[in-house]
């Protein structure tokens, strides 16, 4: 028996086994009992074969069509599904450990790229990138047909207590708490922003705790008491039994069911909730969690893993017409192609993913450097509109110009339809610094602004999000960025443009009250965190909101945001009812 001690942020008490979140990875580690050890490897099995046949397709695709030499790419891909170093050793695990197969994967994987990473020989080191691909691409299909944690959790026997190095919204609202009992984080700063989260959720929580996802194996029975901030790992059977007298609690409300009818704050505010989609498979979470149309689809996932001009206008136009009918008479907001120049000739989504954070030919600037490719788009989009109401949303704007030359495209080709160019909203999306700080500028030429924090906060302050060495300085509370979102929110206004906001932010309730606050109502996030953000607007009263933005603005750096929205928290809690 061992104990850690953290800082409580929620009270109550939780027991049960620890599962293991490495935000970092994007990767869980739970542990699974002795009889299915053996199906853990079959998945295993089953995944490479999977992906042995999806990497054939596209070698065989690539190797069609222009630049077809990139199809022996793919083929050092499937080489790679043999190596013993990673199908064998993720085995091995499995077998030792006792761990779900997309963590040996992982682990298997690090041992690897490693390898790789060693190399003298910059065409063997320059591999790492496959074997981060061929990895990348088995966890996904493993997660085919459990797609996310709430799916992964619901296999694990009896309750839990999540540990994770760090605990973003957009994944806690995703999860069934209704089986994990509480969380605990080794991060410790983010006071605030874990304090409203967990409180929202109603479960006990505590941060602070350092390294305690990477001491703690998985599926180790833990306590955790978010009153005393203490956490303790392999009690024995007494001990147990005495925190599970002390944990019976009133019943949560599950973050699943959706509420009927439109969405206000206590004082009346009209707050709009919409999805971001990546895939039309994810259009059955609409209803699920009660979005109210898509704000933000992600058109580039379509062509993941596929040379962007092969991807022709009729696939286009009958995958936008899908997801049109499929939400009617909800609105859709389609963005065109967020991609990097990579795509164009024919490499992997997942690469260009990850250099995504590397500024250069991406968005509408790769748009308009290859115009054919965004006209394609832009007909198949148009001859889709006939089928329900659309707006269209350009990625990456970066200025004026940009928007005129995109519009006049997309009014030729609705010219040349025959159709009218107002049926079809034209929107920018505002998520570097330059298009925030030129908001007025662009607003004559568009109908409507979304603002993309995730992107917007990377290029204000110059961090890399998967640069681990900056990655902490990635703060959405630090004053710059709330004065842009400020800034556009104003702009808009005074052009009578609706603006949206579709970042990682929108899912945050700890957050989603400030943002109102700035006076944003129109919001689109990942479905799974529409109840739980629903659940926070509802009890929130926009005047006090607003109040609350007032004063943050006039801060100075994001630790004092954090604790002033700490201590404006406790109070308001202190008011109503007792903290926990
Ligand atoms: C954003 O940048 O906030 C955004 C929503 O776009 P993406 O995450 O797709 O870059
Ligand atoms: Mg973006």
């Amino acid at each position: 028996m061992e104990r850690l001690t953290g800082i409580g942020v929620s009270a109550g008490v939780a027991v049960g086994r620890a599962v293991i979140l490495t935000q970092r990875t994007e990767v869980m580690r739970f542990p699974i009992p002795p009889d299915r050890v053996e199906s853990e490897v079959l998945a295993l099995r089953a995944a490479r074969d999977q992906s042995r046949q999806q990497l054939r397709d596209i070698s065989a695709r690539v190797s069609q069509g222009p630049g077809g030499e990139l199809g022996a790419l793919f083929d050092a891909q499937i080489l790679m599904l043999d190596d013993p170093m990673l199908i064998g050793n993720a085995e091995e695990i499995i077998r030792k450990e006792r761990v779900n197969a997309a963590w040996a994967v992982h682990r298997a994987y690090e041992g690897l790229f490693e390898l790789f990473s060693s190399m003298e020989d910059p065409y063997l080191r320059e591999r790492e990138n496959d074997v981060a691909d061929v990895a990348g691409r088995l966890r996904m299909n493993l997660r085919h047909g459990a797609r996310g944690p709430r799916e992964l959790l619901s296999q694990i026997d009896g309750p839990s207590v999540l540990i994770a190095d760090e605990l973003t919204a957009s994944v806690a609202a995703q999860l069934d708490w209704s089986r994990v009992q509480g969380f605990a984080t080794d991060a410790g700063s983010r006071t605030y922003h874990t304090a409203i989260l967990a409180r929202s959720l109603k479960v006990p929580a505590v941060v602070g705790l350092h390294d305690a996802s990477l001491r703690i194996a998985a599926g180790t029975p833990v306590i955790l008491d978010g009153t005393t901030g203490e956490l303790v790992i392999a009690p024995t059977p007494d001990v147990i039994e005495e925190a599970q007298r002390r944990a019976a609690r009133p019943k949560r409300r599950g973050t699943g069911a959706p509420e009927a009818g439109p969405i206000t704050t206590r004082d009346g505010v009209r707050i709009s909730l919409e999805a971001n989609i990546e895939l039309l498979e994810d259009l059955e979470y609409l209803n699920e969690y009660g979005a109210e149309g898509v704000g933000l689809y992600r058109s580039e996932f379509m062509v993941s893993g596929r040379p962007l001009d092969t991807v022709t206008e009729d696939e286009q136009y009958s995958m936008y017409r899908n997801l049109i009918e499929q939400v009617a008479p909800r609105p859709v907001t389609i963005r065109t192609f967020d991609l990097d120049e990579r795509q164009v000739s024919g490499r992997d989504h997942q690469r260009a993913e990850r250099r995504r954070t590397r500024p250069g030919l991406r968005g509408l600037r790769l748009g308009l450097a290859n115009p054919e490719l965004l006209r394609t788009q832009l007909r198949a989009l148009v001859r889709a509109s006939a089928h329900g109401p659309i707006r269209v949303m350009f990625p990456f704007v970066t200025a004026v110009e940009e928007v005129r030359q995109a519009r006049a495209m997309l009014t030729e080709i609705i010219a040349a339809s025959g159709g009218r160019t107002s049926e079809i909203k034209v929107g920018a999306m505002i998520e570097v610094p330059s298009a925030a700080l030129a908001a007025d500028l662009l607003a004559p030429d568009v109908d409507f602004f979304t603002i993309g924090t995730n992107d917007l906060i990377q290029y204000t302050l110059a961090v890399d999000r998967t640069d681990d060495r900056v990655s902490d300085l990635y703060e959405p509370l630090h004053p710059a960025v709330l004065r842009l979102i400020r800034l556009v929110r104003r702009s808009g206004a005074r052009h009578r443009l609706p603006v949206s906001l579709c970042g990682e932010m929108a899912s945050d309730p700890a957050l989603v009250g400030l943002l109102v606050g700035l006076g944003l109502t129109e919001f689109s996030m990942t479905p799974g965190a529409i109840p739980i953000v629903r659940q926070v607007v509802e009890e929130l009263s926009a005047a006090e909101a607003r109040r609350l933005a007032g004063h943050v603005l006039r801060l100075a750096t994001a630790a004092e945001i954090e604790q002033y929205l700490f201590d404006a928290l406790a109070a308001s809690a202190i008011q109503r009812s007792p903290l926990s």
